[in-house]
């Protein structure tokens, strides 16, 4: 698409006519397209009355709710650059992002769960210099902006805005370390949402279910531009992540798509009172994020009715899909891979170290290539560098492998791969393996320092409520003659939940330093 994001709302709005946009469903507000527009063009137009022009930076720092929307699509049509800023953030990371963006106007919601937002901007906002307006949501000040954008004439709004200009930064979601700002375009958004829309299959009857965070582009991307590039509906169950919610969201809305990451489907699926919600309406979705367990596929289709389910793998850097199963591939292919390369976009496996493409089959690094890869991170050329080449390949960081037919499996990032005793161990794959237990639920595997095999295996398990007790020692007997030696876990921890990001992604950083300190390996670490 050539469009802009502004352009392309406005385009669907005027095609699908009084058609529904957008459900809330902790408050019950409903948005056609045109209302919709109507809400976008005030919240535009009230920034420009603030002083907001092309190329500022708005942060946005709110849960999932109907205003992200507006400032979503509102900040496009301004030309702005809006950065989405982690509900689960911080003093220290909020200011961190305020002054590495450069963000002028920040709007944001009063309070979070157990966070007072409007107390941590106050602590932050002195030293943050090129801060000038804060506005909080539900606040006058909120209304007074939408009132003044009601005021104004959409007719004024800026019509020299290029698709290339860029108008988001997305910070990654900081699974491996500190976060990055990924700079990203109207075209790199906008395209991949309307192509991940391709992918489920979308029109106007499709109903799509966006449990997932905004501030990622698992939200608002392939969710709200996905939905709103076909015509089709967006539903916000709740602010954050609440399995009950996001169940009844779906019976209530009849909604015919549901996303998440692996987590949020298993919670959903372990609800005690699973089996009493009609999900009769499901037909496709998506899981994606980090690796998605076979088992857990395979109940999505089998007990939430969503045949159509497709795995997408991405990265922010890449707003963010480059491969997506198909409805028409087998569910063998739709639950051990992550499909083939999306439209338009080119990758290629690679040897880490010599850059050279390995035979099909054969494990490296993910690289892609094409219109849906980022500017580069903001204001950090040397990070950039480090990803994107000087022939625009952008190196992921993730292993993978490509069979002779082009579909992609995702072996694990370069950065969790267990060196033992000189064999590489692919924590996924054991990780796979531990999902076959009856009584495990979530398992997951960490290299953890060992004097004498340089790294040693470590599994923390999630148990089923009523599972008898598992010992390290069972558990290794489970694995012994179904998995070569060097990748049985040494180390086994049963746990209630593990250290995640708020996408809920598993950091294992945040795992292994644990490990390390509660089996006492700091010397060896050392
Ligand atoms: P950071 O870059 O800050 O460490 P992050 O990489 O988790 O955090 P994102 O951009 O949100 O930030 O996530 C992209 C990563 O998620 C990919 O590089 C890959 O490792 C993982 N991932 C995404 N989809 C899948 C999938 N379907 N299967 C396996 N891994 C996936
Ligand atoms: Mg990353």
């Amino acid at each position: 698409l050539g469009d802009t994001i502004g352009a392309n709302l406005d385009r669907t709005a005027a095609r699908v006519g009084d058609h529904e946009a957008l459900v809330e469903c902790a408050t019950g507000r409903r948005f056609t397209y045109p209302q919709l527009v109507a809400e976008v063009d005030a919240c535009a137009l009230g920034l420009a009355a603030l002083g907001v022009r092309k190329g500022d930076r708005v942060g946005i720092w709110a849960p999932n709710c109907a205003e992200w929307v507006f400032v979503q699509y509102g900040t496009a049509k301004l030309g702005a650059i809006l950065v989405n800023i982690n509900p689960a953030y911080r003093t220290h990371e909020l200011a961190f992002v305020l002054e590495q963006a450069g963000i002028s106007v920040l709007i944001s919601a009063p309070e979070f769960k157990t966070s007072d937002y409007r107390a941590m901007v106050g602590e932050v906002r002195d030293d943050c210099p090129d801060l000038t307006t804060t506005i909080f949501l539900g606040d006058p000040a909120w209304d007074a902006l939408l009132a003044a954008g009601r005021a104004g004439d959409p007719g004024t709004l800026p019509d020299d805005l290029d698709p290339d200009d860029p108008i988001n930064i997305q910070y990654t979601s900081g699974t491996t370390g500190f976060p990055k700002g990924a700079t990203l375009t109207h075209h790199n958004l906008l395209n991949n949402g309307f192509f991940v829309g391709e992918g489920c299959g979308y029109t106007e009857a499709d109903r799509v279910c966006i449990p997932v965070p905004y501030y990622h582009c698992f939200g608002m991307g392939m969710g709200n531009l996905g939905a709103t590039s076909h015509g089709a509906t967006m539903v916000i169950p709740a602010p954050g992540f609440d399995p009950a919610a996001t169940l009844r969201a779906v019976q209530d809305e009849r909604c015919t798509s549901l996303y998440g990451v692996p987590t949020m489907f298993i919670a959903e699926l372990g609800l005690p009172d699973f089996a009493s919600y009609d999900l009769s309406s499901l037909r496709t979705g998506i899981m994606a994020g980090s690796p998605c367990p076979v088992e857990v596929m395979k109940r999505v289709v089998s007990e939430m009715g969503m045949t159509e389910v497709t795995i997408c793998y991405g990265m922010t850097e890449t707003s963010p899909v480059s491969t997506q199963t198909s409805a028409d591939d087998s569910l063998d292919r739709r639950t051990a891979t992550v499909g083939r390369v999306h439209p338009h976009l080119e990758i290629k496996i690679v040897d880490p170290t010599t850059g050279q493409v390995v035979p099909r089959g054969e494990t490296g690094e993910f690289c892609t290539r094409g219109y849906s890869v980022m500017r580069g991170y903001w204001n950090e050329p040397a990070k950039t560098a480090e990803v994107l080449d000087p022939a625009r390949w952008m190196h992921t960081g993730d292993l993978a492998t490509m069979d002779d037919e082009g579909y992609v499996n995702i072996v694990g990032r370069i950065k969790d791969m267990v060196i033992r005793g000189g064999e590489n161990v692919y924590p996924r794959e054991v990780e796979e393996f531990l999902y076959t237990h009856p009584d495990v639920v979530d398992a997951q595997v960490i290299g953890v320092p060992d004097a004498k095999y340089g790294e040693e295996l470590m599994a923390w398990v999630r148990l089923r409520p009523d599972a008898s007790p598992l010992t390290a020692e069972s558990l290794r007997a489970y694995c012994t003659g179904k998995l070569a030696h060097f990748k049985i876990p040494r180390y086994v921890k049963i746990v209630e939940s593990f250290p995640m990001t708020v996408t809920g992604k598993i950091r294992k950083v945040e795992m292994r330093e644990t490990a390390v300190t509660e089996l006492g390996l700091e010397a060896e670490a050392a």
